[in-house]
């Protein structure tokens, strides 16, 4: 895409909220603008909203809810596969946008468009298969029935890191299962999803189902929306101190929630695992969208007769990545979304270092224009480094040895995080026993990538509640409903 098609682009991304299914501007009189992190210049300039925004969205939300849960399964269906099949029509215009407001590499965005597309497809075939059932109670005395009913409107929050995805994983489910919404994306990637509103318009979404509130003030905006009686859900995905706060507010108003927070992933790597595949894998596990992912490998759990080999290889293999702006071809390694996220890297890397750590390759931020940090490894990692502790967030990989399985599955869950882990060995047993020994929600068994739409997403411990994606993910926008009804033949 040339700069005049970028540009273009941008022309046609909304720049207004999108309540009750208008496109109108906020009353704050504030305006959001929005960078590109690989050059710093601001890209577009946006509405903010302000409380009463905020207020305006759960009306028209709360109007639209008893018409949105009567439409028929199959309608609500149709206008998600309707979306999908716009979604792959326009899939390089979304790819681009991605990438120039958070900066991902253009094939990976392009990634994110064929993953973040799949909950559409998938929960438009979910939308029908809405079941419940109907039995005899023990006594013989009556007739119980089941149902499931949708949860009613819904507030949710997304990120920046996967700006289409984790707005598709939260919006097809609750559209599916005949809930309206409101949508608040984060301040520094809100395009994507005001671009994909507008898509939803396109493909018949009904006026009020869905709304898009912008704000650079989100806990103020957010709270008086968590604490409406009229909501009945949260769903969150971001940092878990965040998700923490909003879990406090939403118990005052008893809301559903789900809540897909931070993440702290080991990736074990045992003696007798096939180390070419393990190192494709820790490629994937570390840099996909250059660190920056909930599911990152932020912890090489190597046995200690293999961590020189396996070092090497992905040294190798690091070495090797383009930095660069991400519009570009062929470029591996994009600029983190901001001067915090280089500045986290830098420090947890400094930390590391000065406890003892060796730098194989990288370690410091790329001088120069935009928010770069050189594509790292780093062995030897100490026991009591903040980087065995804190989300990386960034394109560094860490390497710490274990002696037996024992120790690994130890080092593994020293962790308050539980989203998911990754191990690589040939023996099946260890594996089956690994799967219930690991205490995270999703396991990569000799993978380095586990996501799809048609799997529960979610973690344990402080990574989260609630599954998103699979046969679990509508259910989190459903109500479960019991009838009793006398015996029909007395
Ligand atoms: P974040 O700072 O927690 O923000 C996430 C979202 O919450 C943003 O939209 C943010 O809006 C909003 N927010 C922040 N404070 C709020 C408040 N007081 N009330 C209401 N909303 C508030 O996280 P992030 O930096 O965007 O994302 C990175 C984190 O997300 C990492 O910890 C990562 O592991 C996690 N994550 C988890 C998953 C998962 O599925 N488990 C997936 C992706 C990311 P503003 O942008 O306006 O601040």
């Amino acid at each position: 895409m040339t700069a005049a098609q970028e540009s273009e682009l941008l022309a046609q991304v909304p720049d207004l909220l999108f309540i009750g299914g208008d496109w109108v501007d906020s009353t704050s009189g504030r305006a959001i603008e929005v960078h590109d992190p690989s050059t710093g210049l601001v890209i577009k300039t946006i509405a903010d909203a302000s409380v009463a925004d905020g207020a305006r969205a759960v009306d028209a939300a709360v109007a639209a809810q008893d018409g949105w849960a009567s439409t028929a399964p199959r309608v609500r269906g149709e206008i998600l596969r309707g979306a999908f099949d716009l979604l792959q029509k326009r899939a390089d215009e979304f790819a681009m946008l991605m990438t120039l407001e958070m900066g991902k590499p253009l094939a990976e965005a392009r990634g994110e468009v064929a993953y973040g597309g799949e909950f559409l497809r998938w929960f438009s075939e979910e939308a029908v298969r809405i079941g419940g059932h109907y039995g005899v109670n023990p006594e013989g005395t009556g007739r119980m029935i089941v149902t499931h009913l949708p949860v009613g409107p819904s507030f949710l929050i997304t990120p920046w890191n996967f700006p289409l995805a984790m707005a598709t994983r939260k919006i097809a489910p609750a559209i599916a299962a005949g809930c309206t919404a409101i949508v608040k994306p984060a301040e520094l990637t809100p395009l994507t999803t005001l671009y994909f509103a507008k898509l939803l318009e396109e493909s018949g979404l009904p006026k009020g189902v869905l709304n898009v509130v912008t704000t650079s003030t989100s806990g103020e905006v957010s709270a008086p929306i968590i604490a409406d009686p009229r909501l009945r859900k949260l769903s969150f995905t971001g940092s878990t101190p965040v998700g923490v706060r909003l879990l406090k507010q939403a118990a005052d108003n008893v809301l559903r929630t789900s809540m897909e927070l931070g993440g702290n992933a080991p990736f074990l790597v045992f003696e007798d695992a096939d180390l070419e595949k393990a190192v494709d894998g820790a490629m994937l596990a570390k840099f996909r969208n250059v660190g920056q992912a909930c599911t990152a490998a932020n912890r090489f759990i190597v046995h200690e007769s293999i961590a020189e080999d396996f070092a090497a290889r992905v040294t190798a293999r690091v070495t090797q990545f383009t930095i660069g702006r991400g519009t570009e071809e062929g470029v591996g390694i994009g600029p983190l979304i901001n001067e915090d996220a280089v500045s986290k890297a830098d420090t947890l890397v400094r930390d590391a270092v000065a406890r003892g750590a060796r730098v194989l390759t990288g370690g410091s931020a790329v001088e120069g224009i935009g928010t770069f940090y050189e594509p790292t490894v780093i062995t030897e990692v100490q026991a009591g480094s903040d980087i065995l502790r804190e989300e990386i967030f960034g394109p560094v990989l860490s390497i710490v040895t274990f002696t037996d399985e024992a120790d690994a599955v130890a080092k593994a869950n020293d962790t308050e995080y539980g989203l998911v882990s990754y191990v690589f060995t040939r023996d099946l047993a260890r594996g089956q026993r690994l799967v219930e020994s690991l205490q995270t929600g999703m396991m990569g068994l000799n993978v380095g990538v586990v996501s799809n739409a048609a799997a529960p997403f979610g973690g344990v411990k402080q990574s989260g509640l609630g599954r998103e994606g699979g046969a679990e993910g509508i259910g989190e926008y459903l109500e479960t409903k019991y009838v009793l009804t006398p015996d029909p033949f007395v």
